[in-house]
This record gives structure tokens, sequence and C-alpha cells, in this order.
């Protein structure tokens, strides 16, 4: 049983590509559904009005990722607005590739900032509002297990990171009744990664399905995990890539 009825989620980035499929599955579930973005307002508000198309309600705030004061002040007003958070979806991250003596210490900061500080600062601050039942579900990297080309230090560098926050926060939470759980996509066709954009070709050949995942498929397993389904599972990392690391 999956349904989600009774139960509030805010989703991290979720004006665009996985963030929004994810936001309007939950809703469709029977979740009120809270997103975060940085820029994409006018995207941002299309996926409310979705959430409210599925009968719920729905809220986007603004809120860089990278900053903590901003997650903080975001997930205070989501739990206020709705009176409760039982799921967290870090979904928000930047994906910087490139050479690794071509990174700047900007882009160092920046990329660990949204990726990993800003899914820390999310999980404890979303903490406080969590009973029993809680979820905390975020979006990592096929990239943190195995890196089959050049040009992602970084980014692979901020997706493992993830992995032990993960793995700590379902050793802490576990007796509260909170799971925690990391979902590493593989080539997923949204605005950060377009399947038929350069390098895609050679993405879509290292899978063993031959071919680019849709957001949908992360927003399934997602609900999975959200639902009563995922109530044993937890410091979990599920890859959902087609088989690249397979
Ligand atoms: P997109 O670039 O298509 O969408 C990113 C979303 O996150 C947008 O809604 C964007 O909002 C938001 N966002 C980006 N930076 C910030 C920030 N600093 N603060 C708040 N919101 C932010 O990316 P995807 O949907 O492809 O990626 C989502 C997640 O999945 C990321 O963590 C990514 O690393 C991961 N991932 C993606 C893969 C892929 O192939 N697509 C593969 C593996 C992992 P706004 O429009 O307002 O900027």
């Amino acid at each position: 049983d999956m349904r989600l009825d009774g139960k509030v989620a805010l989703v991290t980035g979720g004006s665009r590509g996985i963030g929004a499929a994810v936001a309007v599955r939950l809703a469709r579930e029977g979740a009120d559904v809270a997103v975060t973005y940085q820029r994409s307002q006018e995207q941002a508000a299309e996926v409310v009005a979705r959430i409210k198309e599925a009968g719920r309600r729905g809220m986007a705030v603004r809120a860089d990722a990278g900053d903590g004061e901003a997650v903080r002040t975001a997930v205070r007003e989501v739990a206020g607005e709705f009176g409760r958070l039982d799921i967290l979806v870090n979904n928000a991250g930047a994906g910087v590739l490139g050479p690794v003596e071509g990174l700047t210490l900007d882009d160092v900061d920046r990329v660990l900032a949204v990726n990993v500080r800003g899914a820390f600062v999310a999980a404890q601050a979303a903490l406080a509002y969590m009973e029993d039942g809680g979820r905390i579900v975020t979006i990592g990297s096929c990239l943190a297990e195995r890196v089959a080309f050049p040009g992602a230090t970084l980014y692979a560098t901020s997706k493992s990171a993830l992995t032990g926050l993960t793995r700590a926060l379902a050793r802490e939470l576990g007796p509260r009744g909170i799971t925690a759980n990391l979902i590493n996509p593989g080539p997923i066709d949204t605005d950060m990664n377009p399947a038929d954009g350069p390098g895609a070709e050679a993405q879509a050949a290292l899978t063993a399905v031959g071919s680019y995942g849709r957001a949908a498929d992360i927003a399934a397993t997602v609900a999975h995990l959200a639902g009563e389904s995922g109530r044993y599972i937890t410091g979990a990392a599920i890859a959902v890539d087609g088989g690249t690391n397979a």
C-alpha cells in the first residue's frame, strides 16, 4: 500500500526534472507536497498547480540549497503551513563536470554546499518535525558507486558523501521509526542531462538496457520508499540506473 493520505512531503529542487516528477507522484499518492526551487519560479508554480489538480495542498518556496539558513527557513515554513512534515526528498543538486585541474575553489565550494551541505541541513531541520513513520529519501548518483568516464571528480565526491549521510542517519533514526535511503540514478532525461545532449549516446551505452531513464522512474522508487511499503528499508542505496553499475 503506497497511499500517502494525510502525509506532508517536502521535495528540494522540485521545479523541474526529477524533483518535479517526484512532487507530482507523491501528491497522486495522497500527500500534500511542498517544493523548493532556486530560479524557476514559474515552473515551480506549474508544479504546485499539478499538485492541486491531484486534489492536494501544494506550495513552492524559493530556497537555495547552498544557503543553509534559507533551507532551514523553508523547512520551518512548510511544517508551519501544513502542520507537520513526514517525507523529505533531498533532490536539489548541482552538476559541475570537467577535468579536475580546471575546477576552481568556488566550483568545489558550490557543489559541496548544494549537494552535501544542503542535504545534511535539510535532513537536520526536517527531523525536528518528523515522527514515527518519517522518511528521508536522498537522490544521489550511480557515480557514487562507480565512475566509468573522466570529468566527474567533484560531482562523484559530493554524491558519495550522501552514502555516509544516509547510512548514519538510518542508524541514528531507526529507533524513532524514521527511515533514510539513497536512490542512485543513472542517466535520466532532464534539463541537466538531456537524452539528446552531447555525451548522451555514451551514457546510454554504459547502461545495460541501452537507453536513458525517465524522471518518473525515479519518482516511482521514491513513492515506494515513502509509503508503508518502505517501512523495512533503511540505510539502503538503491540503484535506478538501467544497469549502469551492473
Ligand atoms: P535538473 O537540472 O533538470 O533540475 C534540477 C532541479 O533542482 C530544478 O528544479 C532546480 O531548480 C533545482 N535546483 C538546482 N539547484 C538548486 C539549488 N541550489 N537550490 C534549490 N534548488 C535547486 O536536474 P535533475 O532533475 O536531472 O536532477 C535532480 C537530482 O538528480 C540532482 O541531485 C542530480 O544530481 C541527480 N541526478 C540526476 C541524473 C540525471 O541523469 N538527470 C543522474 C543522477 C543523479 P531551479 O530551476 O529553480 O534552478
